[in-house]
């Protein structure tokens, strides 16, 4: 049977929002089986959202997952947390317990074929995620089809040095970490994660050809700060005139 894939997507209010959500969410339509967690990281749910998400076709929920104040104020913020816990707790509270967890933040680059090496995840499968770091790729590396090892630019003391794109858990074996969780440690919370999860290097499934092709890119957007106040002194400078 085709297991459903929970794709979870952080998402926060910014002009590049709906751009960004159009794109991501046009990729999933191609996706069979999917469920899409979209969690805000914003005090309502955006009506618009809403409206943009219906017209995708795809099933969803739309979450409000507000980042914590007391984070927004640290000089690295935990971006994307508040929204996974909450995807978290969403798929705790409604005992859900078969399926494939994804983390899919949405700026990043999915090739289709990522979602047919992730579906049969057992436990933990870990892939290849493109334009990470100074090495741009950050990756498992496989021997004799078994991860023994990470190639990965900024290892910084982590156990599991991986990008939270680089890896899909099953949900049944999810269910049994009652403590799973990912803390609002910027940097450390793939790591955390799957400590949480009590990941076992042996256990973990290799996929995209024993890592060895690129199915997801953590590609970024340039960011404008939205030039209102530029307008404002435009109006009123031409005003003057
Ligand atoms: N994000 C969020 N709130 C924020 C900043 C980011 O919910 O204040 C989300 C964002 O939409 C993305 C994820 O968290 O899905 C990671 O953020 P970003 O892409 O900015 O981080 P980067 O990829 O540069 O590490
Ligand atoms: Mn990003």
């Amino acid at each position: 049977k085709l297991q459903i894939i929970y794709f979870v997507t952080p998402t926060y209010p910014r002009r590049e929002q709906i751009a960004e959500l159009t794109r991501l969410g046009q990729t999933l339509m191609h996706v069979q089986n999917l469920f899409w967690i979209v969690a805000d990281d914003s005090d309502v749910c955006n009506a618009r959202l809403d409206k943009l998400l219906d017209n995708f076709g795809i099933p969803y929920v739309h979450l409000s997952s507000p980042m914590p104040y007391l984070y927004r104020s640290q000089k690295t913020i935990p971006r994307g947390v508040s929204n996974r816990r909450a995807a978290l707790a969403w798929i705790k509270n409604n005992n859900i317990k078969d399926g494939v967890l994804y983390f899919g933040d949405d700026d990043n680059t999915f090739d289709l074929r990522l979602f047919s090496e992730i579906r049969d995840t057992q436990r933990v499968s870990m892939f290849p995620v493109g334009l990470i770091g100074d090495y741009s790729i950050s990756s498992p590396i496989v021997k004799h089809g078994k991860v023994v090892a990470f190639f990965d630019s900024w290892p910084a003391k982590r156990k599991w040095p991986v990008d939270m794109a680089g890896f899909a858990v099953n949900l049944s074996y999810l269910r049994k970490y009652p403590n799973a969780t990912m803390p609002y440690k910027a940097g450390y919370e793939e790591d955390a994660f799957l400590r949480s999860i009590e990941l076992k290097i042996d256990n973990i499934e290799p996929k995209a050809s024993d890592c060895t092709e690129v199915y997801v890119w953590h590609t970024q957007t340039t960011k404008t700060k939205a030039p209102l106040i530029k307008i404002a002194n435009d109006v009123l400078e031409n005003s003057k005139t």
